[in-house]
């Protein structure tokens, strides 16, 4: 088999990780496969290295910042490869650059562009791994490198499965799999045996931090089969794939494919809401506009019906902590020019969001999942749904008891221990 296996900054956090790592990788050469391993930044490398540059400048040039950030996975990458080579196997460690990674221009969330894995192909066929750095790329035209983003990582390493035809990608971190909720938070959690590409979008979309929600993405569109799993165990992790492959396991190991695959929740957003607006066509048009305008990312918005008497209405959404205050600041200005609304932001708020692919032909969902936030003495501020998600936002202080009554309610409390944290920061 072709596999290519992706490990994290806990992975290699140290060297005694880098070595347990490479063990991995030789194990899995010598049970007859080919490996490319793509590496994250040693532990926490990746934010000493921001703190590092914020103590030269406010402003860093965005070219510069993603030099010196793809400075981290270069580190990891080398020694891997050496302690690869010390265990008796060759391997070659590339930058995105030498790997044949290709993005475009945009410094800091550059997305892949195409694939030229020549290099790679060619190590491989010599029977050689090949250590591959992840979350960098090159722009070709400029020839400067660039960087994909935070936690960049996975994507690198499902694009170059997508490139190779890999058989699988396996991705390594510090939690067996993924969870019907955040172990962290519900000790109860389990561990699921295979999701769709469809629902971990949606896991992803609503704060799983597991995976990064590019790589789904990337996953699902050239068909690459995931397996999330510990670098610290050999527990078999979590398969993700299509809907007809998780059929397929799931029946193997003799289970039914469950409604409700999990529970997600996101404590990194605000809520900004515009209190007294004239209730006229093309009010909702001019806020979002302007939101717009200043690249402030809209998650869930609601509008309540206006009060005839005073003919009224308020309108609120959530964005990202980071652009808080820069939303609160541009809604002022538009409240200047719609009659002077009140404008409210509000930080003390989590999301919550129930996922399953079964939803779609199960009735009852909502009402179950309502009657538990109820019982459980939570208010629920906002709620947003799609085919597959029932998300609300609720106060930050209820956030984790929801999860918990959610897990609970919907009966994906496992009996036995099964959730394990090995360290690090879910990264
Ligand atoms: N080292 C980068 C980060 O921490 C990329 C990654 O870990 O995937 O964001
Ligand atoms: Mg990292």
């Amino acid at each position: 088999m072709l596999i290519v296996q992706k490990f994290g900054g806990s992975s290699v956090s140290d060297a005694e990780h880098i070595l347990r790592v490479a063990n991995r990788i030789v194990q899995t050469v010598k049970a007859g496969n080919q490996v490319v391993a793509v590496v994250s930044a040693m532990g926490d490398t990746t934010d000493e290295l921001i703190d590092l540059s914020t103590q030269i400048t406010k402003s860093p040039p965005s070219r510069e910042m993603d030099i010196l950030l793809t400075a981290g996975e270069r580190i990891s990458m080398s020694l891997l490869a050496m302690a690869i080579n010390e265990l008796g196997v060759n391997a070659k460690s590339f930058t995105g650059q030498q790997a044949g990674i290709e993005t475009t221009e945009k410094y800091g969330r550059a997305h892949i562009s195409g694939v030229v894995p020549d290099r790679i192909m060619k190590t491989l066929d010599a029977g050689g791994v090949a250590v591959v750095a992840g979350f960098q790329g090159v722009h070709r035209k400029t020839n400067d490198v660039t960087t994909l983003g935070r936690g960049g990582s996975d994507t690198t390493a499902v694009a170059i499965a997508a490139a190779l035809n890999a058989d699988v990608c396996e991705i390594y971190s510090d939690v067996d799999g993924v969870f019907t909720a955040d172990p962290r938070v519900v000790k109860t959690a389990r561990k699921m045996k295979a999701v769709t590409y469809e629902e971990m979008l949606e896991l992803a979309a609503s704060g799983a931090k597991i995976l990064a929600l590019r790589c789904v993405e990337y996953a699902r569109r050239f068909g690459v089969k995931i397996h999330v799993r510990s670098s610290f165990s050999d527990n078999e992790g979590t398969f993700i794939c299509d809907e007809h492959e998780v059929g397929r396991i799931m029946k193997e190991q003799d289970l039914e494919a469950p409604i409700i695959s999990g529970v997600a929740h996101d404590s990194s957003e605000s809520m900004i809401s515009l209190v007294g607006l004239p209730d006229v066509p093309g009010i909702a048009a001019k806020i979002f506009d302007e939101v717009a305008k200043h690249g402030i990312n809209v998650d869930m918005i609601v509008q309540n019906i206006s009060k005839s008497v005073s003919g009224r209405s308020d309108i609120s959404f959530t964005l990202p902590q980071s652009q808080a205050e820069l939303g609160a600041r541009t809604l002022l200005e538009v409240s200047r020019e719609l009659g002077g609304p009140e404008v409210h932001l509000e930080h003390n708020v989590g999301k919550l969001s129930l996922i399953g692919a079964g939803m779609k032909t199960n009735p009852g969902v909502s009402a179950r999942f309502f009657s538990a936030l109820n019982d459980a003495g939570v208010n629920v501020e906002m709620i947003s749904t799609s085919e597959i998600r029932i998300s609300v936002v609720v106060s930050l202080d209820d956030l984790d008891r929801a999860v918990k009554a959610l897990h609970t309610a919907f009966e994906l409390d496992s009996v036995e221990d099964e959730a394990v944290v090995y360290g690090g920061t879910g990264r």
